[in-house]
């Protein structure tokens, strides 16, 4: 069953269109992330989604019911942990979560409960009674996602986590989605960074300008380049790499640049690797080091749209 239907979503701010005919279906039970670059749209897809924002054009269907006339009622199954933290400084963890779970509805002798629970869940049930400000930027988005999901959502849905967190907290962050997951909440996650997607996700969509450029499972995301070679080859003097004669080589498609390290995407049925380096060999430039790569989910959305995800 698809718990949320998105169709030709549309959405503009002024002149500048921030979802431009964003289509997606999530199914019931998976983990499904929502990929793509700063300003790709992820954000507003959210706050659409949880009602603070209104679309131009486009419907949503969430639990087979229309978000527009059905909000109140679907926002009682939904918890969103949003991008920019939306905790109280001044109030204790334990009230923190305790005030979001009555806004849910949840009656005052459950209250406790699953206050306690929920702060257990993200690892804070010691820190209950401190307040929000004594904590660290991790404690507060760990803080951020108990009070989203306190009132037991079939649906959660988070705006970039883990963003500017230390790693211990960025794992237990991971660790506890896994396990909402398994305790048969839908997860939507949208982030910026491939990795946790890959790590994380069933299933994605990535994005870009406002719409899907590609979805699916990681895998089926991967062979979209899989008929073609990442080369990773360091060098000692780059500036000595001369562009355009690597492109004149049949066969090379794409050329980037990181630090003293190039990377050449080939086609894989053309046998260039020879010349290339047989290039390279020539050019002073000096090869350190040389590297095949299998394809990542940034390879995808440079090969579908000629940027790095991290721009
Ligand atoms: P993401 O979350 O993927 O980084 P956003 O959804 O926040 O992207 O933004 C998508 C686009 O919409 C960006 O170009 C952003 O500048 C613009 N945008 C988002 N919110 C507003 C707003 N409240 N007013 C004007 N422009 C906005
Ligand atoms: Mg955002």
């Amino acid at each position: 069953m698809k718990i949320v239907q998105i169709n030709n979503l549309y959405k503009s701010f002024g002149d500048n269109v921030a979802l431009n005919n964003l289509n997606l279906g999530i199914d019931e039970g998976e983990i499904f992330g929502l990929l793509g670059p700063n300003g790709a749209g992820k954000s507003t897809t959210i706050n659409i989604l949880s009602g603070l924002l209104k679309q131009d054009r486009g419907s949503i269907q969430i639990f087979n019911q229309d978000l527009k006339g059905s909000l109140n009622q679907i926002k009682q199954k939904m918890g969103i942990v949003p991008q920019d933290l939306a905790i109280f400084e001044e109030l204790s963890a334990y009230e923190n979560v305790s005030f979001f779970a009555s806004l849910y509805g949840i009656e005052k002798k459950e209250r406790k409960e699953k206050t306690m629970r929920a702060l257990g869940f993200v690892g804070l049930e010691e820190k209950a009674r401190e307040k929000a400000k004594t904590f660290s930027g991790g404690m507060k988005r760990r803080l951020n996602i108990a009070c989203a999901i306190a009132h037991s959502p079939k649906l959660i849905i988070m705006d970039e986590p883990t963003v500017g967190i230390d790693p211990q907290s960025r794992n237990h962050i991971l660790n506890s989605i896994r396990e909402l997951n398994h305790n048969g909440a839908t997860i939507i996650y949208t982030t910026h960074y491939m990795e946790e997607a890959e790590l994380l996700c069933n299933r994605m969509a990535i994005i870009d300008k406002g719409y899907v450029i590609a979805s699916g499972t990681t895998d089926s995301l991967r062979d979209i380049i899989n008929n073609k070679n990442v080369v990773l080859i360091g060098l000692k003097d780059i500036s000595k790499v001369d562009t355009k004669a690597l492109l004149n080589i049949k066969g090379v498609e794409d050329i980037h640049f990181k630090d003293n390290t190039l990377q050449v995407v080939s086609r894989k049925e053309v046998i260039c690797l020879d010349k290339i380096i047989a290039y390279l060999a020539g050019s002073h430039a000096a090869i350190l080091d040389v590297k095949m790569q299998t394809p990542n989910l940034e390879d995808v959305f440079l090969g579908l749209t000629g940027r790095s995800l991290r721009d």
